[in-house]
């Protein structure tokens, strides 16, 4: 949506077109919000495509949080927290209602490097696996948060576009 405030801090956003992806971004804070229907495209998104989104994500100045909790820039529902699977320092915020996803400024690049090291240091151990588990259902997001992990690993995994 063209001109949706900011999650962060209420600015207008910028809509912007990542070669038929559709997303805003935040003039004054860089946050970045993928609606619900990008999130699926997201997954295909090329390696210089995410680079530009990463240096659009990069943090310019300190922007504070809202102390009374973020609001879905489409639908105006609130916004929950995910914690990325078995990686308790990731966390993304995302719309149960429209499935849209928020990264604030460098959260993509916290993202690339949780998951360099994931990856580094091997498949997580059973307990640890056991622990996010029980915590997800304890949330009771499941369908959701495996959405976002959908999404998220497609980043991680940077699938080429097709027919290119
Ligand atoms: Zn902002
Ligand atoms: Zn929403």
């Amino acid at each position: 949506m063209n001109g949706a405030p900011c999650v962060n801090c209420a600015q207008p956003m910028t809509a912007l077109n990542f070669r038929d992806v559709p997303i805003s971004v935040c003039p004054r804070c860089h946050g970045l919000w993928f609606p619900g229907e990008s999130v699926r495209i997201v997954r295909t998104m090329d390696t210089d495509r995410l680079s530009q989104l990463e240096a659009l994500n990069k943090p310019v100045a300190h922007v504070p949080a809202p102390s009374a909790g973020r609001f879905c820039p489409d639908d105006m529902n609130e916004l929950r927290k995910h914690p990325y699977a078995f990686d308790r320092q990731v966390v993304v915020e995302g719309c149960d209602t429209c499935e849209g996803i928020w990264f604030d400024a460098g959260e993509l690049d916290t993202l690339e490097e949780a998951l360099a090291l994931k990856e580094t240091a091997g498949p997580p151990p059973a307990a640890k696996q056991t622990a996010a588990i029980a915590e997800v259902e304890h949330l009771g997001e499941m369908e959701h948060l495996s959405k976002v992990n959908a999404a998220l690993e497609a980043i991680r995994h940077r699938i080429l576009w097709p027919g290119l």
